[in-house]
Formats: C-alpha cells, structure tokens, sequence
C-alpha cells in the first residue's frame, strides 16, 4: 500500500493533469455559513423537490472523506468562521475528540471499499489539536487496513499555528499536503484571523508554516478573500510568492447575518470577480507555470480534460462525506446539520449511506439552477456555483448565486486566455496533433 499526497493539478506541472486528481472539497479552513441561515430553507426545499430527483446514485461510486476528529473545536476565533457554532449539535460534552474505536471503524471500513485513491482530509475546526499521537495512530491504521497496491492519501487543512518539528516530520514522512490558511501579511491576516484571547494570530501561522518548510512537508495556502483583503489581489499575491509559497488557493468569505443583512466582513459578487481578475492578470503573463493557482487550475482540469475536480465544479453534490469526531456522516461541510445527517460509521454502511434518499436529495440540487444559468456561457465551467451560495438565508436552490456578478465578470475577462492555455497543454501532450490536422 502507498501513502501519497493529494496535490491537485497544476499548471505549473503540466503533465500532473494526466495524474490522478481526487475529487475534493473546495474550501479551506476559514470558511462562513451559519447553519440558521440556511438550513430550515435547503431541507423545506429538498422535501418539495423530492419527485425531481432523477439521477439514480451508481452504489459505492468512488468517494472521500472529509473528517473533523475535533468537531468545530479550535484554538483561534476567526470572525468569518462557520464552523465554530457547529458545537451545538454536540452540546453534551464541551471538548469534542474522536475516540481510537471510531477511528478504527472508520478507516478500516472505508479502506474496505473499493476506491482508486482513499482519500482522507483532515479537517476542523483545528484538527491540530488532536496531536501528533492521533496523527500517527492514523497511519499505523492506514498500514495496517490498507490492500496491497492500495493507495491512499492524506490532505489537512490547519490553521497551523500548533505544528512544531515534530508533527511536521510526521507530516513529511507520510507525505499529507497541508493546507494552511494564511490570508496575507500581518495587518491583513490579522484584523480577522485572532486567538480566543483577541490576539493576532500570523506570527505562529508563520512558525508553524516554518517548521512544515524545515522538514520538507508539502503545503499550500488557502486565502480567505474577505473585507481584509478583497481590494488587494496584489499585495497577498506579490507577498505570498516573495516568501515562495508557490501554491494558492483564494475562497470568497459569503455571510449573513440573521436578519439576512451581509456580514461585515464577507464580500459581494463584485467584488470577488474584481479580486478573481486582479489575480488573474498578475499571474497569466508570466506565472502559469511557477504558481499554481487551485481557482485557475480547477478551469484547465475542466477544459483540457473535461474534469470537474471540485465540487463546486460539477453537477452532483454527492462528491464524498463528512464524518464528525462521533462518527456522524453528513453531505457536505457547509450542510452539517441535523436533518441532513445520513448515520454514524459505528452502524451505517457506505453503502446504505450513498443510498440515502436525503443524500440523493441534496446531490441532485446542484443542477436544479437557475434559469438565467441555462442560458449562461459560462454553466459548462460554472455550473450554477456552490448550492451554499444560492441557499444562503433560506433561499431555493434555484436561486442565483450570490456571486454570480462577479463570476460572470471573471469567466468574460479570462475565458479567451483559458482557452489558449488549454490549447497549449493539448499540444504539449500530443505534439504531433499540429502535424496530423495539417498546422
Ligand atoms: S454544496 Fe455541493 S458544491 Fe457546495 S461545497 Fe457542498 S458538495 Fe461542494
Ligand atoms: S455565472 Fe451566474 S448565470 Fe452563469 S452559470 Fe454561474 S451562477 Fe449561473
């Protein structure tokens, strides 16, 4: 058995677009949704929907696992944060740790599955919290209940500021791609990215971030595009690749309060694809192939290969589950709640859980779009966007994306450029088409 990373496709490696690419979830640590301001609406408009839902699930498709040994525990108090509230749907105990036998059970059933990559994610809350003992039961588990020729990867999404040399050592040596949130410089990070005890938080993102670079561990950046930084595309690019940090990934902070009023901190449609076109016309001209950007390579996978590797990128929400420190499973991180909750891995099978009705239900939701979307240009690499920004507040699925302003502003401005890029990996990898088509 091989324990690798799970590094998506990059343009700056052009042939890892032939290598396998792992459906995987979009977003990064610092993510937003309050669980009030969607829920009731999604599972209201799921019960309706129920006779639409066409799409027959192919039992045990291939699927990963996003799990939260820690729950929403976590040692910082990003103001844009989600996931934090999460710990009410776990109120009896206030520390939330997964126990060795879930553990167990759930990396020894889903190694038991068939899969072409078994994909572990890691995530929070912080998962970091749970120790570098935690992180080496789970190899010791992976080897043990791994088959031979079996390969599995081991993504975590950290906030970082608890990895010391030793856990990166551990991280380096079974080859888990971290991602770590890092919104920019200090004055930017800082105004939202705080400890519990309000205090800023970037200089033990660095020391942490320090440490993964000391041991050789693989890592990327996930940049929460907030108040704090959506006018400032090129300060966070520009000082990210200063420090080398070669790998991004740039997610949109979309929040509400409960009068249905944004929050201050989370951005509009416009403004994210002002921010998406500012980065991308620092990039293009002389970067595709030193940084790689997940928003942009995401577009190539899907137009060179025809690969939705995300989600967000696809026409079914049924991309892998969500497995709490209880063994809960649930759809999708920003849809754990309790009417959408599918079994618990101590007496749910995979299988009975891919059947699940409300699974089915929520998959299907992504293509129920807009109408405006059936019309659009832009559905092939779009795909109406996440159903988190269309359902926000209780809203239908069928409602537009929150973003789509500026998605469209993006896809306008950009497209052209993709689609030569596209070309170029076309012909790099099959030289000889120029000759065969006469060029
Ligand atoms: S709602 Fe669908 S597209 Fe959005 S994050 Fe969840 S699985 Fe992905
Ligand atoms: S850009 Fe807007 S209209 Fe077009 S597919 Fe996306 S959400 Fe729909």
């Amino acid at each position: 058995m091989r324990l690798h990373d799970s590094t998506a496709s990059s343009l700056s490696q052009p042939e890892k677009l032939d290598s396998e690419v792992t459906h995987i979830h979009p977003y990064g640590c610092g993510r937003i949704l309050r669980e009030d301001s969607r829920g009731a609406g999604l599972r209201r408009w799921m019960g309706r929907r129920r006779s639409f839902a066409h799409v027959e699930i192919d039992l045990m498709r291939p699927f990963m696992l996003l799990i939260k040994p820690a729950s929403a525990d976590c040692n910082l108090r990003c103001d844009y944060c989600f996931y934090l509230e999460k710990c009410h749907l776990f109120s009896e105990t206030k520390r939330h740790r997964m126990t060795d036998a879930i553990l167990q059970r759930l990396i020894r059933g889903y190694l038991l599955t068939d899969q072409p990559v078994y994909s572990f994610a890691w995530q929070g809350g912080e998962p970091t919290l749970m120790g570098l003992d935690f992180f080496r039961r789970v190899t010791e588990l992976q080897m043990r209940h791994g088959r031979d020729g079996s390969s599995v990867s081991n993504g975590l999404q950290t906030n970082a500021t608890l990895i010391d040399d030793e856990m990166a050592v551990h991280f380096a040596q079974y080859s888990f791609l971290l991602g770590c949130s890092l919104d920019g410089p200090g004055e930017i990070h800082d105004k939202y990215r705080r400890s519990i005890n309000d205090k800023p938080s970037h200089a033990d993102v660095m020391r942490g971030i320090e440490a993964l670079q000391r041991n050789n561990a693989d890592f990327n950046i996930l940049v929460l595009v907030s108040q704090s930084n959506v006018r400032r595309a090129r300060t966070v690019y520009r000082y990210l690749t200063d420090l080398g940090f070669l790998h991004h990934q740039y997610i949109p902070c979309v929040e509400f309060d409960e009068q249905g009023k944004r929050q201050p901190f989370a951005i509009t449609g416009r403004e994210w694809g002002e921010f998406l076109c500012e980065l991308f016309d620092i990039w293009s001209p002389s970067d595709t192939r030193v940084v790689s950007i997940r928003n942009f390579d995401t577009i190539m996978s899907k137009l060179v290969n025809q690969e939705a590797t995300v989600c967000t990128m696809g026409c079914d929400c049924r991309q892998y589950f969500v497995i709490e420190h209880n063994g809960d499973i649930y759809p999708c991180d920003f849809f754990v709640q309790s009417d959408l909750k599918l079994g618990n891995v101590l007496d749910t099978s995979w299988e009975k859980a891919q059947a699940s009705p409300v699974y089915r239900d929520f998959g299907v939701m992504k293509s129920q779009w807009n109408r405006a979307c059936e019309i659009c240009p832009h559905l092939d690499l779009c795909q109406g966007d996440c159903i988190k920004h269309r359902n926000y507040m209780g809203n239908e699925p069928t409602n537009i994306s929150w973003l789509c302003e500026g998605l469209k502003t993006f896809f306008q401005h950009t497209r052209p450029r993709f689609d030569e890029l596209a070309e170029i990996i076309r012909q790099e990898r099959n030289p000889w088409s120029i000759l065969d088509t006469g060029g």
